[in-house]
């Protein structure tokens, strides 16, 4: 039996971890989901407490805490609200693993305390490792806590590296699906909608990892994830646009030989993967129809069109703070587009603003990291509106 606390339940990852839990409960995998997580959605919170009885439940937003805290359940569950929630139920001893599906860097401070209280993690809030890769090792190391990958790319990887000595390994190539401006030209990039920008290719996903997957900032967040979780130099690490969506990553071994891992553009099976990793359980989730694929086509990532990935790859070279600087400036401009108020080219020209103002250095405690994550984003509301 394993029971876990799933964060961030009403998002895309947190739904889709959801139903692989019923699939693994069919499937003589037994899963106990012990408390669940939202920001706002009190609603379908509700719905979920309803089906799966966790005995705790944490929302952040006031207003919404106080509207579940009035809806009446058959069965007891606690409600608590905000950080502090998470912090008490971080530290029950009832269930081994937590599943990160929080947005954004508000999935930090819940990955330290899952740390902290020696849980498993399957991590999905990629933004955790941007921000704090090195402080989350660290503690890793003196920890019974384990990490591993929810995102298909890492997920890919990790599934690649099975039996392989890590010494060997010469090169990672991650996958982009180019978004949805793959083919458009670089002029007419400052006049995308948010409509369009929404409309990614191949994966359903919350908006915020959809604009991200637009610019694709989503790849250099991508490489630092991935330099983290296996112990790789960012610089063996290589970006392949692959419009398809099939081949989810690479794995390149010091012979030549290359190791793929293909599935459909679904979270579901890497998602049951990190939860039954090193098991594989049955599902009927989609399969890939190989009489239906006609090519699998790769490509190299245009950076002076997509100049978040340039930044990404300068940002990486340089280390120290300037990740999260990155992050917190990406996060902010990602919702200044949403709300219609910046172009879309705004976004990396924001970004590169805060970095060109931040000093860099490398001592990096929580506290200073929440400072520089709270100053980036200030930086570009406070510059997007001197410029409105
Ligand atoms: P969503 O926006 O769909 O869901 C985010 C979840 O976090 C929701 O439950 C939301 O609650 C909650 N939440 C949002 N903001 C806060 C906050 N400030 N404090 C507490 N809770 C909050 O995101 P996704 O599921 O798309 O993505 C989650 C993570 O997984 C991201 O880091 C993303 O990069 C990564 N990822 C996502 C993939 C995907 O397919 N979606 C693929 C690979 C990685 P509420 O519903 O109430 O707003
Ligand atoms: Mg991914």
């Amino acid at each position: 039996m394993k029971n876990i606390a799933v964060f961030g339940s009403t998002g895309s990852i947190g739904r889709n971890t959801l139903e692989v839990v019923r699939n693994l409960n069919k499937n003589g995998f037994p899963v106990t989901i012990k408390y669940l997580t939202a920001n706002s959605n009190w609603q379908l919170l509700a719905e979920q407490i309803e089906e799966f009885l966790p005995s705790a439940a944490v929302i952040f937003n006031y207003e919404s805490f106080k509207a579940l805290k009035n809806r009446s359940f058959k069965h007891k569950c606690e409600i608590f609200c905000g950080t502090e929630g998470i912090k008490e139920i971080a530290k029950r001893n009832d269930f081994e693993a937590v599943v990160n599906a929080l947005v954004g860097f508000s999935g930090l401070i819940p990955t330290i305390e899952a740390i902290k209280n020696g849980k498993d993690i399957a991590l999905a809030n990629k933004e955790s490792l941007v921000v704090a890769g090195e402080l989350i090792y660290q503690m890793l190391g003196s920890s019974n806590s384990n990490m591993l990958p929810v995102d298909s790319e890492h997920s890919a990887i990790l599934q690649c590296l099975i039996g392989e000595p890590m010494k060997e390994i010469k090169k990672l190539f991650l996958t982009a699906s180019g978004g949805p401006f793959r083919e458009l030209p670089v002029n007419e990039m400052a006049n995308v909608s948010v409509a369009d920008a929404l409309k990614h290719p191949n994966w359903k996903m919350g908006n915020k990892i959809t604009i991200d997957s637009a610019t694709l900032m989503n790849k250099g967040f991508e490489i630092i994830e991935a330099k983290w979780l296996f112990n790789i130099e960012a610089e063996n690490i290589d970006v392949l646009i692959h419009p398809q969506s099939i081949i989810h990553s690479m794995v390149e071994f010091s012979d030549g030989s290359v190791k793929a891992q293909l599935g459909v553009p679904d979270m579901k099976l890497p998602i049951q993967y990190a939860l039954t990793h090193p098991q594989r359980i049955g599902s009927d989730f989609p399969r890939i129809d190989f009489k239906q694929l006609k090519n699998l086509d790769f490509g190299v990532p245009d950076l002076e069109k997509f100049e978040c990935l340039k930044l990404a790859y300068d940002v990486i070279k340089s280390g120290g703070s300037y990740p999260i600087v990155m992050n917190g400036a990406n996060e902010a401009a990602v919702n200044l587009f949403l709300n219609g108020k910046i172009r879309f080219t705004d976004i990396p020209s924001l970004i590169k603003s805060a970095i060109d103002k931040h000093e860099n250095h490398s001592e990096l405690s929580l506290d200073g990291i929440i400072e520089i994550d709270s100053w980036s984003k200030r930086f570009v509301n406070d510059t997007a509106l001197a410029a409105a």
